[in-house]
């Protein structure tokens, strides 16, 4: 089935405010069109308000990092869906290896965020990957296949689940995943998806990979049948590669 792509940038914990918005407009202005790919940007919380104003009257998605399980309350530090939403959030990262590795968040808080989310409406990015360490010992389908797991198969609608496949080697290391490597994690994604919801379903979630993404090999691992779109960290703090990426997606498969 034709799945539109999606191509999201995480710009982490990078920019200020005037680059974010400087960014923003840029990616803005030169974005393709929603027919074809859908495009959407994580910038760091403080300036998700900033930012939300500069992609007015575009159709560039806005989504946060990381969100908070609870609705409201003593939680110091933390934000809300609510609170995300009354910005203009319209997705979400849940489980991002940096989340999981450096912030130490464990997979039932992983799990509680991404249901939180979800049931209040936002698309939801679960990233899943596993560690160098895991795949030379062959582990990579089963830590994967554990991390899907965290969604509790309780995120039915197929418009607001994406997964994004970071191998966690491939992250900020220039070292990209192949196209097979890509190509066989993403199937079986979808293979555990039809098994944990049904076959309709899995045939409609998008599946991103992440992990050293830029425009110099962006074709090859768009271009694979179940790769459908990207999750950008360092080549999306730049518009014109991070729009090189996005543009890659369209009509490559
Ligand atoms: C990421 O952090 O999600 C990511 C894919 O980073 P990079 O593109 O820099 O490897």
């Amino acid at each position: 089935m034709a799945r539109t792509p999606f191509v999201a940038g995480n710009w982490k914990m990078n920019t200020a405010k005037a680059s974010a918005v400087e960014l923003a407009k840029g990616i803005a202005k030169g974005a393709p069109s929603p027919n074809d790919v859908h495009v959407g940007v994580a910038p760091p919380f403080v300036y998700l308000d900033a930012v939300g104003q500069a992609l007015a009257g575009s159709n560039i998605l806005l989504g946060a990092q990381d969100v908070y399980s609870e609705a409201s309350g003593a939680f110091t530090g933390e934000v809300s869906v609510d609170q995300l939403k009354d910005l203009g959030v319209k997705f979400v990262l849940t489980g991002h290896s940096e989340r999981r590795h450096v912030l130490n968040e464990t997979p039932e808080l992983i799990g509680k965020k991404a249901f939180a989310a979800y049931r209040q409406g936002l698309i939801v990015v679960h990233c899943v990957g596993e560690k160098l360490e895991e795949r030379d010992s062959h582990q990579t389908l089963d830590v994967v296949r554990k991390q899907l797991g965290e969604l509790g198969g309780t995120l039915d609608d197929a418009t607001r689940l994406v997964i994004a496949y970071e191998p966690v080697w491939a992250i900020g290391t220039g070292r990209n995943a192949s196209d097979a490597q890509a190509q066989e994690v993403h199937a079986f994604i979808r293979h555990e998806l039809s098994k944990q919801f049904n076959a309709t379903f899995a045939d409609h979630v998008r599946i991103q990979y992440g992990g050293s993404m830029k425009p110099e090999n962006a074709r090859g691992l768009l271009g694979q049948p179940d790769v459908d779109g990207g999750l950008i960290g360092g080549a999306s703090l730049k518009s014109d590669s991070f729009l090189a990426i996005a543009n890659a997606a369209i009509g490559n498969r």
